[in-house]
């Protein structure tokens, strides 16, 4: 058996083969080839005359709605390499607002900001070819940016939570739903009321409502924020301009 295996893996010197063995069986495997090759269809395509039909769910590059766009910043806070900034604009209908551009050039196409956009602004495109001739080309600003929609770019994961993985359950959620979001918490002994985060949470969900105590050095009553959870979309912006520090997030995960 040694010896059988042996002889197998052992190569003959070039002397030792007949000139069959090295020039007729290589001719034999190219005709071979060329004769399939031209009766049935290469696997390869002619790109770029040819190209291959694409599914709908294809993550290109990420495209937007600027009309249901929020400006949560979800997205430039979630791209793992750093390619969109919130860039201001002054748009016929919606005015001067702030909305996502793309740096394209260093964009990988992940999805995750269509993925964590809590209005589906943000969708993938089934554009690829996004070769330029400069890098400020790929520069995509939120008027580039635009894409026509279609459903298949819309981009949902829907979760499943560890503890109801481990009690067996397969019922997932999508995104917005409160079993999978994250909620604001509010430390109110450091709160100054100065209504910072209510002015900047891009939903609405913050009132700051009475507390029922008056201020003793204005004798003003004592406001306080109360979050809307349906309503927020976790975007943490009210967390990040806190000057007091007194908001943080609790994950539902
Ligand atoms: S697809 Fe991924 S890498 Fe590209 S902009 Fe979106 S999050 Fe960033
Ligand atoms: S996550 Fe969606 S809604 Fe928020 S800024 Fe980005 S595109 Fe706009
Ligand atoms: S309450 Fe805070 S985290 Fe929620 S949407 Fe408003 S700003 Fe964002």
């Amino acid at each position: 058996m040694a010896e059988e295996i042996k002889k197998r893996t052992t190569y003959l010197s070039r002397g030792a083969l007949k000139p069959r063995a090295y020039v007729g069986d290589g001719l034999k495997v190219t005709f071979r080839t060329l004769v399939r090759t031209t009766i049935h269809r290469p696997n390869t395509i002619q790109y770029p005359w040819e190209t291959l039909v694409k599914p709908e769910c294809y993550r290109g590059r990420p495209g937007i709605t600027l009309e249901t766009c929020i400006a949560c910043s979800k997205c430039v806070k979630i791209c793992p390499n750093k390619c969109i900034e919130m860039v201001p604009i002054d748009h016929p209908t919606l005015g001067k607002v702030k909305r996502p551009q793309v740096n394209v050039a260093r964009c990988m196409m992940c999805g995750y900001c269509a993925e964590v956009c809590p209005t589906d602004a943000m969708i993938v495109t089934p554009e690829f070819e996004l070769a330029a001739y400069t890098r400020s080309a790929l520069m995509y600003d939120p008027i580039k940016l635009q894409h026509e929609r279609k459903p298949g770019y819309i981009v949902h994961s829907p979760m499943v939570t560890p503890s109801e993985m481990k009690s067996g359950r397969t019922d997932s959620h999508d995104k917005g739903d409160m079993a999978i979001k994250d909620t604001v918490q509010l430390d109110s002994r450091k709160c100054i009321s100065c209504a910072r985060c209510s002015k900047t949470c891009p939903v609405g969900a913050i009132t700051m409502t009475d507390t029922g105590e008056l201020n003793p050095k204005t004798n003003k009553p004592v406001k306080k924020p109360v979050f809307d959870d349906n309503k927020c979309v976790s975007c943490e912006q009210c967390v990040d301009v806190c000057p007091k520090s007194c908001l943080s997030m609790k994950e539902a995960m």
